[in-house]
């Protein structure tokens, strides 16, 4: 595997630089491309049996204390711009901020795109989460995308190609994102408005100058995990340094050197209070990679 001359290369890279939860133990090689062609370039030199592993942001991430064996792929520099299109149509990089993608839409008179505003991810997260806040959802408004296997091959595809649910996406194996195009409709009235209102709403609701990936669970069909938690007296509880937000009863946080395995061991014994008082067993929203140190 060739170091590329201008993308970052890095070995043993610890994940909490890159999780908003900052914990998470080392990938064996971390890679930040600067350019599309150097990420084509580095997949199409990548020995056959090393895994890959991508991510955005790492909003949505629990990184184990042992690491992540392989490369982490970290595109957002590579894949970072925003085009307006021909009929109201707009082309993202998976590594564009979704807040970033909020605001250009608002700019451009165009929507619904608000919601992106409160999502912490790249459009490239949002797209493999079907990310989604205030009744909008990432994947209303996908026309198609393009995405590259780990040959370093690029293909454009339909949004027929892929099973899209709450939280979850299904595509093509062995597929990353690296683009979408969206079709939006002409807002006239004042988006940026409708953006700064929804996030004083979230100020208001979420703990969000505090490291956390957002909702840990996902919500069962019919409730609120928050609601679940919170009526099971699990707000504050705490393992380590991991503590359940008394903010919002979804969200755990990093109150200083909380590890890993805290927080796995919060999320246990989260779901056994809360299926033992409520009978409901919650699934996960946020992805758990790696191994135990
Ligand atoms: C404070 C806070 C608030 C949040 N609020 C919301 C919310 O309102 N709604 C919501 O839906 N989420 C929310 N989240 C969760 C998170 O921001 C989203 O899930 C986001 O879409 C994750 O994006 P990311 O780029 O950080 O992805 P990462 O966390 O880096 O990765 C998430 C998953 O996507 C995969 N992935 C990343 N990039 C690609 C790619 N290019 N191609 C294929 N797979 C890829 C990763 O492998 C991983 O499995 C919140 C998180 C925080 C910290």
């Amino acid at each position: 595997m060739s170091i590329q001359q201008k993308s970052t290369v890095r070995r043993n890279e610890p994940m909490s630089k890159h999780t908003s939860w900052r914990l998470g133990g080392p990938a064996d090689i971390y890679f930040r491309p600067e350019t599309l062609d150097e990420l084509l370039g580095f997949l199409r030199e990548l020995e056959d049996g090393v895994p890959v592993y991508w991510t955005g942001l790492g909003s949505n991430l629990l990184v184990r204390d042992g690491g992540i064996r392989g490369v982490v792929i970290a595109p957002s520099n590579a894949l970072g711009s925003v085009d307006r299109l021909p009929g109201n149509r707009i082309e993202a990089g998976a590594g564009v901020p979704c807040t970033v993608l909020a605001r250009r839409c608002a700019r451009w008179q165009l929507g619904p795109a608000e919601f992106f505003a409160g999502i912490p991810g790249t459009v490239g997260g949002a797209l493999r989460m079907n990310a989604g806040a205030f009744g909008g959802e990432t994947w209303d408004r996908v026309a198609e995308v393009d995405t590259v296997n780990r040959r370093g091959e690029v293909f454009t595809r339909a949004k027929d190609e892929f099973e899209i649910a709450y939280r979850q996406v299904a595509g093509p194996a062995g597929e990353w994102f690296i683009a979408a195009r969206f079709q939006f409709t002409e807002q006239p009235e004042n988006g940026l408005d409708r953006v700064r209102a929804l996030m004083r709403e979230r100020q208001a609701k979420q703990p969000l100058g505090l490291p956390s990936c957002g909702s840990v669970f996902r919500n069962p069909q019919g409730f609120h995990a928050a609601q679940l938690i919170d009526s099971a007296g699990l707000k504050g509880f705490r393992v380590g340094a991991a503590a359940v937000s008394e903010k919002h009863a979804n969200f755990i946080i990093n109150t200083g050197d909380a590890a890993a395995a805290d927080v796995e061991e919060l999320i246990r014994h989260i779901r056994a209070v809360v299926e033992e008082r409520h009978g409901i067993h919650l699934e996960l929203e946020v992805h758990i990679v790696g191994e135990h140190a």
